[in-house]
């Protein structure tokens, strides 16, 4: 439990925590959902590379996959924008954690403003 002088600084201490979460979040680049997989492919050309011994198969080939909406989508990157998405997946795990982390903050904010409310009661 808190004494009052302990509250209201651990309340400073969340308000700025939060403000932080808050000033990362608007500078948060673009963003995408998902994962990049490498592939790796056989053709159906006869006497190709792919199929020789050892195989030399296709590739790679870039698979973004994502669900959105309880929908799972997967389509090809090109090689040239890798960079670009894998920046974009970064990003937006970087904004479930920010979320997620601002989620558990603000919860314990809020009760310990109950908590004040009750205590500042006659
Ligand atoms: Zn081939």
């Amino acid at each position: 439990m808190y004494t009052e002088k302990t509250m209201k600084r651990r309340i400073r201490t969340l308000e700025r925590q939060i403000e932080k979460i808050k000033t990362e979040l608007a500078g948060l680049g673009d963003l995408h959902p998902g994962s990049l997989t490498e592939q790796y492919n056989v053709c159906g050309t006869p006497g190709c590379r792919c199929k020789a011994s050892p195989p030399q198969k296709h590739g790679p080939y870039y698979q973004l996959s994502y669900s959105r909406k309880g929908k799972g989508t997967t389509r090809f990157v090109r090689r040239e924008h890798r960079a670009t998405v894998a920046r974009q997946l970064k990003n937006y795990a970087r904004l479930r954690q920010l979320v997620d982390r601002w989620i558990d903050l603000a919860m314990e904010l809020a009760n310990l403003r109950l908590e004040q409310d009750k205590e500042s009661d006659p």
